[in-house]
């Protein structure tokens, strides 16, 4: 038996990426494992950590003993090790820090063990307190403040931990009471499960059609292949993608397999939920970031133990500890929330990609709109594509108008409704129909604008333009929260024609009143959601038809089902056009399609009109026509010609300080290390430079990316790959040595495959 481990632990003042070995004591022998949760001695310290080997002997004579197991089983096994150091070495992250993404906190934090939480409340009568209270109440003072807490609610049940936290008192306090038989201390066992499949009605496979039938038999095929395969699913909203989801799960579950399903967290509804539920009951586990800490450890113990066989959720179900994978479903994979951009920032997709390559199981990306880099990898034969060409219900896909706003303007119409516009408005509403309104930009104007001057203003924090609020009338940073009152005149030229600019949903929202006034109108965005259940109140009056017409971003954009709804407006589309980002021409083409996707879902044929300022835009265009051949056609040529992804491979690295001299110099440091490594290679630097941010929170940010060049000049051999790992290896070379010989407090964030340039 191996008597030695090699444990990995947190040191946060140093980016150590090594392992440290300690002596099993022998009570634990044969019990420690890979995956096992430790207290080590460090130093004058005892700190936890990771178990990520065992060895006979160790690579110090002096080793010290592992003080303690945590937990008495490991919390991960040599596969999700293996991926774990995957993502560690690919994003360029360390160890610990992907352990701790992986492993859901509550397990790690030792916080919620068992399914029961302690409650007080009062035991003993009133009098027999008060007569407690008047003899000892002044020699035990937090006792009998408690004590009186509990009579003023004497039916009511108090959580233990809350109670201590609320009198900033000790548990002994309680338990002096309980001891005195004034007060019950209980244990009562929660019922954390909100998904209970009691709460659903259960569904039976439909019949495919032919699309569907040749989708799940060629998924079939490549599952019963073992062979590692990822597949592209791509079809149009309502083309039969999650039918085909729940038959290829039921089919790797009749072949004794697991199946994780992913949906972009905004996509989690309970509607989704339902669909899953009623098809496989109690094999569903849900996991999503609104879990509290004891429902997130339930559910990792119920796959943990294989009590569930099907993990629906969020990103981060892509960790789900299934030893017996079979199947990975990305739904909607195009999506951006599926990269996490703090912490660890790795992207649900690849990593499912990888996951099932160690595990031996089929990726099954699948999406109306793919991502170019997904499409790329299918055109290229990396993966394989399958294609439901058309809805179930073979309704067509709505007409789709687009009006180029230049000319209303120029036939005098300043409103922000085309004419257009107008009249499909009208009729809906004379119809009793349901309209959306669209509008990619949040808060009421993006910005305020001095026309005589250029002059925008600010954040002196943040250096972004501050968004004007229309119910507040105050102007706001959307970094640091900062507020000011707008200004009258110019602060640059003192001109009166200082005004906000564009429009935002309140404005959208407050013409709409003042035109249509009989109509009863929804916001749906950040702001009228922040409250929790807000989001669904709002879905739940429009579903219910107390709504005629909704507007709102992209939250209102995906996933769900409104069968009333005959019209949908874009305000503007050229906010997510003209963003400084390459993608931002994919962006506007998958926000189109979607944005289209949400009419005519139910008997009647659904009308799209968008308003734009560039109605050329191939973006636009192909999105008028639904044709995502003629996008990624149009896209792919460009991302070719200005050597962007999947043509090269992105790392960008923040460098952040309140002292601007230190990020400067830290960042020419670093560049400099960069520009003599890549001498030889097919590697592009740029930067540093002051980031697009280049203030938040009254740090400085400064940035520098690297890019990996593309070899050849054949756009269907490009072996964009190989040149990532050299970039890669490259960067983790350099960063050591940055690191090694850092002395100031500058921090440095690196993010392999960017999604945002901000
Ligand atoms: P997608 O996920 O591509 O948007 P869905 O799987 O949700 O498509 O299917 C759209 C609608 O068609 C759903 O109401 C679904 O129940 C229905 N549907 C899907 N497949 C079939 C089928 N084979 N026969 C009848 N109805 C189907
Ligand atoms: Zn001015
Ligand atoms: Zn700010």
């Amino acid at each position: 038996m191996k008597q030695y481990a090699s444990v990995t632990v947190e040191l946060p003042a140093r980016k150590v990426n090594r392992p440290f070995d300690y002596k099993i004591p022998v009570r634990y022998l044969g019990k420690i494992k890979v995956g096992s949760h430790v207290l080590i001695p460090f130093g004058p310290r005892k700190i936890e950590g990771f178990v990520v080997g065992l060895k006979d002997t160790p690579e110090i004579a002096q080793t010290k003993e592992i003080y303690r197991l945590l937990h008495d089983y490991p919390l991960f096994d040599e596969t999700m090790l293996e991926l774990m150091q995957w993502i560690s070495s690919y994003y360029q992250a360390v160890l610990i820090n992907v352990i701790k993404t992986v492993i859901p906190t509550g397990i790690v934090g030792n916080r919620v063990q068992v399914k029961t939480q302690q409650f007080v409340s009062l035991l003993a009568s009133e009098e027999e307190c008060q007569s407690w209270l008047t003899e000892y109440g002044k020699r035990a003072p937090k006792q009998a403040e408690i004590l009186s807490f509990l009579l003023k609610n004497p039916t009511k049940s108090f959580l233990t931990a809350e109670l201590v936290r609320k009198f900033t008192t000790g548990y002994s306090t309680l338990k002096g009471l309980a001891d005195k038989r004034l007060i019950l201390n209980q244990e009562i066992a929660l019922q954390r499960d909100p998904y209970d499949a009691s709460n659903y009605v259960s569904s039976q496979p439909l019949k495919p059609n032919y699309h569907q039938f040749q989708a799940i038999t060629q998924i079939c095929e490549a599952m019963d292949k073992d062979e590692v395969c990822t597949i592209l699913l791509k079809g149009v909203t309502g083309s039969g993608k999650t039918e085909v989801y729940l038959q290829v799960i039921q089919e790797a579950l009749s072949r004794g397999k697991d199946a994780i399903v992913l949906v972009p967290e905004i996509a989690l509804t309970p509607q989704t939920v339902e669909r899953f539920k009623s098809r496989f009951g109690n094999s569903v586990a849900v996991w999503h970031s609104q879990l509290s800490l004891g429902e997130r450890f339930d559910e990792w113990q119920k796959i943990y133990q294989g009590d569930v066989k099907i993990v629906v959720g969020a990103r981060s179900a892509v960790f789900a500890p299934f030893q017996n994978l079979g199947l990975i479903i990305i739904d909607e994979e195009h999506e951006t929330s599926y990269k996490q951009t703090d912490q660890v920032k790795y992207h649900a997709r690849d990593v499912a990609i990888k996951r099932a390559e160690l595990q031996n199981a089929v990726t099954l990306l699948g999406s109306a709109t793919p991502a170019v880099e997904s499409s790329y990898h299918a055109l290229i034969g990396d993966y394989k594509l399958i294609t439901l060409p058309e809805r179930v219900n073979l309704s067509p896909l709505p007409p789709v108008q687009i009006i180029d706003m230049r000319k209303e303007l120029k036939q005098g119409n300043r409103t922000i409704f085309s004419n257009q516009l107008d009249q499909a408005i009208k009729e809906r509403l004379r119809e009793k129909k349901q309209v959306i309104l669209f509008l990619n930009r949040r808060g009421y104007s993006n910005f305020v604008l001095c026309r005589e001057c250029g002059y925008v203003i600010r954040c002196q924090q943040c250096d972004v333009s501050l968004t004007y609020h229309a119910d507040t009338n105050l102007l706001q940073c959307h970094y640091c929260d900062y507020t000011e009152k707008p200004p009258q005149n110019c602060p640059n030229c003192g001109s009166n024609l200082i005004k906000h600019f564009g429009i935002g949903t309140q404005q959208v929202e407050e013409y709409t009143r003042e035109r249509y006034p009989e109509a009863r109108i929804a916001r749906m965005d950040v702001d009228t959601t922040r409250r929790k259940g807000a989001h669904d109140r709002i879905l739940k009056a429009f579903r219910e038809k107390k709504v005629d017409i909704l507007i709102g971003t992209q939250m209102i954009s995906k996933g769900h089902d409104f069968p009333n709804v005959t019209l949908v407006g874009v305000i503007i589309a050229d906010t997510a056009l003209h963003f400084p980002d390459f993608r931002s021409g994919e962006r506007t083409f998958q926000l189109l399609t979607q944005v289209a996707g949400r009419t005519g879902r139910g008997s009647e044929q659904g009308e799209v009109i968008v308003q734009t300022y560039s109605p050329d835009h191939y973006s636009i265009k192909a999105a008028k026509t639904h044709d995502y051949e003629l996008f990624f056609h149009e896209e792919i040529g460009y991302r070719k010609e200005i050597k962007q992804p999947p043509f090269s491979q992105l790392i960008n690295i923040i460098l952040q300080d309140e002292s601007e001299s230190a990020v400067i110099e830290e960042a020419h440091r670093l560049a400099n290390y960069f520009a003599m490594k890549i001498e030889e290679c097919p590697i592009e630097l740029l930067g540093p430079a002051p980031a697009p941010l280049s203030r938040v929170r009254g740090r400085f940010r400064w940035q520098i990316i690297l890019k990996s060049r593309g070899l050849t000049n054949n756009i269907y051999s490009e072996n964009d790959a190989d040149n990532g790992d050299v970039l890669r290896m490259i960067c983790q070379d350099v960063m050591k040595k940055f690191y090694d010989g850092q002395k100031s407090s500058v921090t440095v964030t690196v993010d392999v495959d960017p999604i945002g340039m901000l």
